[in-house]
């Protein structure tokens, strides 16, 4: 008897080893954070922020120090991610309101082929745990839009804000969770409202945790797109006091955690050399909120604006035994090209019938060559500010984020090398004409490849 259940568990233990080897395509999972700035991680150089399973996540892997975002805000960051398209060609940016909000009618067109959809057609088990931002209604939820499962609140932290709350910004300084009525969706249903942001984080990395290891027999994508560290700032009361730079810094700790929590389910499980972890964050940091806003490190501003701190953040990448441990890379690389790259590791064609934005990083990812990435436009709203290729940008317009400077137009764009002069401080267009010249071109290009869809930011709900 002991014989033959010992037969039949080899024989298991056979199969499953093989079955496991005959599909070589990762598991995946994306980790975003909301208004992290460039310089909010001990690995980029924060010096009172501790965060060690992203800093050992790095050690690992590879950190990017040239990653940026489709859209320094929440909205079209998202669709950018979630497409491989810049936000204007999904209609997923506007000039009159930046992001969706809860009296949006609009949302993420069905059209549109996204990550776990294209992943759903190869097998995949998908979950989104976190903000979503792209349409909370029904049709626009993540379950409509290729996710088997959404847990989270849908749009911003912000929103919703109750009659009777403090005024303005002075609603943050002490955040109560009352003070916003944002709802908690599991699937396409409201189970708390106001959702207990305190304990948001926490919920969000156990939700994670328990997706995998529901799913650790197949391949899976998990999106898990925090709220925070955008304003209000909450976090457990496990994290409270737990950061030297204050509140901001024990919501950064507590995100930090839940990617410990993740990674070590993955290495639990014996998942690690086969999942593909990617960690960033949508835009750059909320300045105006002062010491509850991030920090952009030596970049120039944050969230809202063209300047790289809006743009540029923290980039890592994970998946022992495939991407070589220790690596920093100055490859340049964008949340748009994470969605071809995703496919293509899982087996799957691009979509041939639109324009994909995103390239395949793989080889700046795995250290065996350079990113085919060398150009970026710097979009906001429907208006391209600034591009870039190769370590030059030019800023055809410019503007402060919210209160900062307002908007300028400039006949001879500003020029920046951005390989000597990351913080954009030294303007060189009068000694590079040819420079100018080339990136105009570029961006007439690019124009020329954009067709006009239906705004889904404009459309007021009821419509
Ligand atoms: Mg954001």
């Amino acid at each position: 008897m002991l014989a033959r259940t010992l037969l039949i568990a080899a024989v298991f233990v056979i199969f499953t080893n093989l079955s496991q080897a005959a599909d070589s395509r990762p598991n995946i999972v994306i980790i975003f954070a909301d208004d992290l700035g460039y310089g909010d991680l001990s690995c980029y150089g924060h010096p009172t922020i501790k965060t060690p399973h992203l800093d050992r996540m790095a050690d690992e892997g590879v950190r990017f120090t040239q990653f940026y975002v489709a859209a320094s805000v929440c909205t079209p960051s998202r669709a950018g991610l979630m497409t491989g398209r810049y936000p204007i060609r999904s209609g997923m940016c506007s000039d009159k309101r930046r992001v969706l909000f809860p009296n949006s009618g609009g949302g993420m067109p069905e059209s549109e082929v996204t990550l776990p959809e294209a992943l759903k057609k190869q097998g995949y088990a998908t979950a989104c745990v976190g903000k979503w931002h792209l349409g909370h209604l029904p049709q626009f939820l993540p379950t409509s839009h290729g996710f088997d499962s959404y847990f989270g609140i849908p749009y911003s932290n912000d929103m919703d804000r109750v009659n009777g709350a403090p005024k303005g910004r002075d609603s943050f300084w002490d955040p109560k969770v009352e003070y916003w009525n944002v709802p908690l969706f599991k699937d396409q249903t409201v189970i708390e409202q106001p959702a207990v942001q305190t304990t948001i984080t926490k919920r969000y990395g156990e939700q994670a945790v328990k997706f995998i290891e529901d799913n650790k027999e197949k391949p899976f994508f998990l999106y898990l797109p925090h709220n925070l560290p955008h304003v209000p700032l909450f976090r457990s009361k496990e994290f409270a006091g737990h950061s030297e730079r204050g509140l901001y810094g024990d919501v950064i700790e507590e995100i930090d955690n839940t990617v410990g929590q993740v990674l070590n389910t993955l290495r639990k499980h014996d998942l690690d050399e086969n999942t593909f972890v990617f960690f960033t964050s949508d835009n750059g940091p909320w300045l105006p909120f002062k010491t509850h806003g991030g920090s952009a490190g030596l970049l120039r501003e944050g969230k809202g604006t063209t300047w790289e701190g809006g743009m540029r953040e923290p980039g890592i990448g994970w998946w022992p035994g495939t991407i070589p441990a220790g690596q920093i890379t100055t490859e340049l690389a964008s949340t748009l090209d994470l969605y071809s790259t995703c496919l293509l590791m899982a087996g799957a064609e691009l979509p041939a019938d639109r324009v994909v934005d995103g390239v395949d990083i793989r080889p700046a990812l795995m250290g065996t060559g350079p990113s085919p990435r060398d150009s970026l436009i710097y979009y906001r709203g429907e208006q391209i500010y600034a591009v870039r290729q190769g370590p030059w940008k030019a800023h055809f317009i410019t503007q402060g984020a919210y209160s900062g400077p307002g908007r300028v137009e400039h006949d001879t764009p500003e020029l920046y090398h951005l390989l000597h002069d990351p913080s954009e401080k030294y303007n060189v267009a009068a000694d590079h004409p040819e420079v100018i010249k080339q990136l105009r071109k570029l961006t007439q290009e690019h124009k020329k490849t954009v067709k006009p869809v239906v705004n889904q930011l404009e459309i007021p709900m009821g419509e």
